[in-house]
């Protein structure tokens, strides 16, 4: 799992201030499974017992938040290139560190988990559980059954095998040469839609991820994003 430094785990759980839990730390009061620790940069995981004057602390509360990821955005934590991340996008009064779960293209705008919570990212980004990608692709050229029937059939790309599950034609438009599709996948393979539609020698223009698991859009526009409700936590595990 994530590691984190331990002062910001302390922190995190509202023993003290991060400031406060250094002094803490230094002073001989914290320990780590038991081992008492006075080094600031140590690093643990969700595993790790911490102690302050011997009371181990509450984990950091998981929290859960859905994104529209707007375009030009890494659906990451951090870039060396200083493009904008998505967790660029929260409102600093966000305490939690979050992190995506699985990945959208810099381009591809929609749905996007983010959360703290480490057991049910794995489990949803497990290709065992197949949880419901749907996708909105808008290509370039005039799109027929036929290549529909080959998405849901599978392609492969680079020696992998690639399908939807679902594939719909939603839209054609002679006049702009375009065509729009509905995609469901199980699969998450990196850049699986424009992979598929360039076996089949499309291009797509524009990506849209309308919903992951039981999460839809809703009324979220690019760049906006809300906290989940218990509910929605409990249909999404
Ligand atoms: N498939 C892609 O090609 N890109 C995405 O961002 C998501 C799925």
């Amino acid at each position: 799992g994530q590691k984190e430094r331990l002062q910001k785990v302390i922190a995190n759980s509202g023993v003290t201030s991060r400031r406060k839990a250094e002094a803490m730390i230094e002073a001989g009061r914290v320990k780590v499974n038991n081992q008492v620790v006075t080094e600031l940069g140590t690093k643990v995981s969700k595993q790790d017992s911490v102690a302050v004057d011997d009371v181990v602390i509450e984990k950091e509360q998981p929290v859960y938040y859905v994104i529209n990821k707007p375009r030009q955005t890494l659906s990451s934590v951090e870039d060396d290139k200083g493009r904008q991340v998505v967790t660029d996008l929260l409102s600093a009064d966000i305490e939690q560190r979050l992190y995506p779960v699985g990945r959208l293209d810099y381009d591809t705008t929609g749905v996007l988990l983010l959360t703290n919570d480490g057991e049910l990212t794995n489990k949803l980004i497990h290709p065992k559980y197949g949880v419901d990608k749907v996708y909105v692709a808008k290509v370039k050229g005039i799109m027929d059954k036929n290549d529909v029937t080959q998405l849901k059939k599978g392609v492969t790309n680079d020696g992998e095998r690639l399908k939807a599950v679902k594939a719909r034609l939603v839209e054609v438009d002679k006049r702009k040469g375009s065509s729009k599709v509905e995609l469901v996948l199980h699969q998450g393979k990196n850049r699986q839609v424009k992979r598929m539609f360039e076996s089949l020698g499309y291009q797509v223009e524009k990506l849209r991820r309308e919903r992951f698991g039981s999460l839809t859009l809703g009324k979220l526009q690019p760049g906006e994003y809300r906290e989940l409700t218990p509910h929605e936590v409990k249909q999404l595990a």
